[in-house]
């Protein structure tokens, strides 16, 4: 593998506040481990990401990072700088030839940082992502300013910090116990070159109540919320069971569809495609391709899910509606919720499914279909609304 990330999420830190470590927390409905995770591993050139957790945290991780493709994660030390060593050597056998350590505390990683680490690299043996210091510093005694220090050459370090695997790894061995609060630092004893490049002022760390209250405004302020619909219609035929939200229900006929006619899944992944201006599902999934004869159609929602996350968006909420008069839903409603939860990854309070008869009117009246329709609010990344509308001639 050439480049790996490696995330630094075994502190036990409760200065946020709040009952587990801060990394778990919550910000827009993924925990913030899940944003410092997602935008390494969905960046281009980092091939794998494994994250270093407390031994403590195994349930708090898998509910973080449900959904993300991500290798198994390792237990941590007693200091961050165990920790990296830890998870360095249980990257070994993959034998990458670079790797980038980010805390799973910043949640706002750009892509454009990791793309100057990794550039940086093709060129040093280290390289971190610092921003300059703007404001003024003051050595204090107690309360009272003993002197103002000069700020010229000062630089924040930030992560990601990116190496080449063997020197930060021969680093760690050499100088074990030295305590360092980031592998730059190891970097420049062990005698590398360490490069700066220009992080981003956004990409802050989260140790206080106060910087998890700020992510969370600066999360909501920096996406937009879109809504799509869709809607989906499959006739009944000769069979002996349906599929409802990649739910198997017994019944006397079966849908019929050349995939396996799951009428809210497709519902609900035009949905997801609609708030994303993607097209729709025949587009990505043409019903004349022999591939998706038969096709699970959660595989349908998950490519649609998928999408979202790589336009670095949440899916927030789901909302399903199916009709028809048999099989009676109400009794496998909640189990339809439950597996419309796992397949988007997503709590079950952000997922609804409904089902209402059609009062015997209609296709849906007569048992010829069942039908459905869904809605999928998504947030997405606010992008400025493209000048040539903005700013376009009014109609006449
Ligand atoms: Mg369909």
């Amino acid at each position: 593998m050439e480049i790996v990330g490696l995330v630094a999420a075994a502190g036990r830190g409760h200065r946020a506040g709040g009952a587990i470590p801060k990394q778990y927390a919550d910000l827009g409905g993924r925990a913030v481990l899940y944003h410092a995770a997602s935008a390494l591993a969905r960046h281009p050139r980092i091939a794998a990401v494994r994250v270093v957790i407390h031994p403590d945290d195994r349930a708090l991780y898998d509910r973080a990072t449900r959904g993300l493709d991500l290798l198994d994660p390792v237990p941590g030390g007693a200091t961050r700088q165990d920790s990296v060593r830890l998870g360095l050597e249980s990257l070994e056998p993959l034998a990458p030839a670079r790797v980038l350590i980010h805390d799973g505390a910043r949640p706002f990683l750009d892509a454009a940082v990791t793309t100057r680490i990794c550039a940086a690299l093709d060129e040093v043996p280290a390289a971190l992502a610092a921003v300059p210091l703007t404001d003024t510093l003051k050595r204090a005694e107690d309360d009272r300013v003993a002197a103002t220090l000069p700020r010229e050459n000062l630089w924040r370090a930030q992560t990601p910090q990116g190496f080449h695997f063997a020197a930060l790894l021969a680093a760690h061995g050499a100088l074990a116990g030295a305590d360092r609060t980031d592998d730059a630092a190891l970097a420049e004893q062990a005698g590398l070159p360490v490069r700066l490049v220009a992080g981003d002022p956004r990409n802050v760390k989260i140790t206080t109540a106060e910087d998890l209250a700020l992510a969370r405004r600066m999360l909501a302020s920096s996406m937009e919320t879109r809504v799509g619909q869709g809607f989906d219609v499959h006739r009944l035929g000769p069979g002996d069971h349906v599929m409802l939200c990649g739910l198997r229900l017994a019944h006397e006929r079966g849908l019929i569809g050349h995939s396996d006619a799951d009428v809210a899944l497709h519902a609900l992944t035009d949905a997801v495609l609609g708030a994303l201006g993607a097209g729709d599902i025949g587009e990505h999934f043409p019903p004349n391709d022999a591939r998706w004869r038969g096709a699970p159609s959660h595989l349908f929602l998950r490519h649609a899910a998928e999408l979202v996350r790589a336009a670095g968006g949440m899916i927030l909420h789901a909302d399903v509606t199916v009709i028809c008069e048999r099989p009676k839903l109400a009794p496998h409603k909640p189990a339809m919720r439950a597996r419309l939860a796992e397949i988007l990854a997503l709590t079950p309070d952000r997922v609804s499914v409904k089902a209402t008869t059609s009062e015997g009117l209609g296709f849906t009246g007569r048992e010829e279909g069942i039908a459905a329709q869904a809605v999928a609010t998504v947030a997405l990344p606010a992008r400025d609304v493209a000048p040539d509308i903005a700013l376009g001639e009014p109609p006449r």
